[in-house]
């Protein structure tokens, strides 16, 4: 997909970005000052001023070149072409600012505060590599570039949905038997976040024809879906019951905790398109959390562009790319998984066996006199209940317990990935 500038951030690039001109396209000042002809100004100091008339006044964006014959200078401010016959550039301060005549104090260097033609990069020049990611500096050196607008890996579109009898609108009153769909919102902004498009369903009733319909409403549309609740074994789990007919969804169990409850797979693709994504999360906030974390997060990611950029080798630069990018070089796919950190357990918890356990956790830094350390304790007094979403909201990691350890203890090392 093709975007302008203006729609390009965070986006990944799809193809190399050349620069159509030399960056800068013609030599130009680098300060505010007196274009000059240095063979004019030898000897010159504060003992020894130096006066010379003023032929030219070169504002930035001036087309003009008066050129410059021995003993003439041009006044001139920073972008402004260098005259033709003009060699070197003298700060304004190193002169009394005159108009007519300046008197200048100070000899300049060789090719002083003149900013070469094609310095930063050459026509025809690699300045962004396919597989970039698109921050603000890298839409910059499009735009100087000469680029209007840049292929990238389009955002997909993703559609959330919350399953749930139980479920109302948040703000509205609740009898008993009801709570808010907070799902919907923590999957929306978490999808947000990842930079996808979220399109936020809402709740549906555990109706497996509603769903249905809205499902394959949603088909040629979306890009992918992701559901949460209904995915276990209870009496109307609708999700469950919709989607594994189809044949094309697979349902677990994972070995994790939590989220050993899910199904991934696709809808049923049509003749004019395939059938989009679907994420069939659990209905425990923690779980569903935690099992986007791990499961929908890289998925988007990697429909983005992200992690496939070409690695470069920092010492092989064979030919001029002046500004070589790619995707955080040095370390592992990191933007298409969170970055994971190693840190010191400073309470214990217990963990299933069998399962790798993901434990929303709080991480700090504590520094001391033997250096600064990574410490980490559960977000949740009760641990890593399922249900405890006040706790899951204080949490900014989730630590990785293996699935063969069921015993965690203060001072111990634990993965964890960093979540914000
Ligand atoms: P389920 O997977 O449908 O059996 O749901 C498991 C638990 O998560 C139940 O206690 C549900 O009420 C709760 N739950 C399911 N969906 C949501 C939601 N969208 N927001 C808040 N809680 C939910
Ligand atoms: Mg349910």
């Amino acid at each position: 997909m093709r975007v302008e500038l203006d729609a390009a951030r965070g986006l990944v690039l799809a193809e190399d970005v050349f620069t159509v001109t030399d960056t800068p396209p013609f030599d130009n000042s680098a300060m505010d000052g007196y274009a000059v002809i240095r063979s004019d100004l030898l000897g010159a100091s504060a003992q020894n001023p130096i006066t010379l008339p003023v032929v030219a006044d070169l504002a930035a964006g001036t087309a003009e070149n008066p050129h410059l014959s021995p003993g003439h200078v041009a006044r001139i401010m920073t972008g402004a072409p260098i005259p033709d016959g003009a060699d070197a550039v003298v700060p304004i301060e190193d002169t009394d600012q005159g108009t007519e005549l300046v008197t200048i104090v100070r000899a300049p260097n060789a090719a002083a505060h003149v900013r070469r033609a094609g310095e930063d990069a050459h026509a025809g020049d690699r300045v962004l590599r396919a597989g970039s990611v698109l921050w603000p500096t890298r839409v910059a050196a499009a735009a100087s570039a000469g680029t209007s607008s840049v292929l990238v890996h389009p955002a997909p579109r993703v559609a959330v949905i919350s399953t749930g009898s139980e479920l109302v609108t948040p703000g509205s009153p609740t009898r008993r038997g009801q709570i808010p769909d907070s799902n919907s919102f923590l999957l929306s902004a978490a999808v947000a976040e990842a930079g996808g498009i979220p399109v936020r369903i809402g709740a549906v009733p555990d109706d497996e024809d509603v769903l249905r319909a809205l499902l394959a409403e949603l088909a040629g549309t979306i890009d992918v879906i992701v559901l949460s609740g209904g995915v276990s074994v209870g009496a109307y789990d609708v999700v469950k019951a919709v989607l594994k007919p189809l044949g094309t969804v697979n349902f677990g169990p994972v070995k994790m905790q939590p989220g050993k409850p899910q199904g991934f797979g696709r809808w049923p693709a049509t003749a004019k398109a395939p059938g989009p994504l679907i994420f069939a999360l659990p209905g425990n906030p923690v779980s569903a959390y935690v099992s986007f974390e791990v499961f929908v997060r890289p998925a988007l990611r990697r429909l983005l562009g992200h992690g496939m950029a070409e690695r470069v080798d920092p010492s092989n630069e064979a030919h001029n790319e002046p500004a070589l990018t790619t995707d955080h070089p040095g370390l592992d796919h990191p933007a298409l998984h969170r970055r994971t950190v190693t840190a010191t357990v400073v309470d214990e918890w217990n963990s299933p066996p069998g399962r790798a356990q993901y434990m929303p956790v709080i991480v700090t830094h504590r520094t001391d006199g033997a250096g600064t350390h990574t410490e980490v304790r559960p977000a949740s007094r009760g641990g890593s209940g399922s249900h405890l979403v006040a706790g899951l909201a204080q949490a900014n990691g989730l630590a990785i317990v293996p699935e063969d350890t069921t015993h965690i203890r203060g001072g111990d090392p634990i993965t964890v990935m960093l979540t914000s």
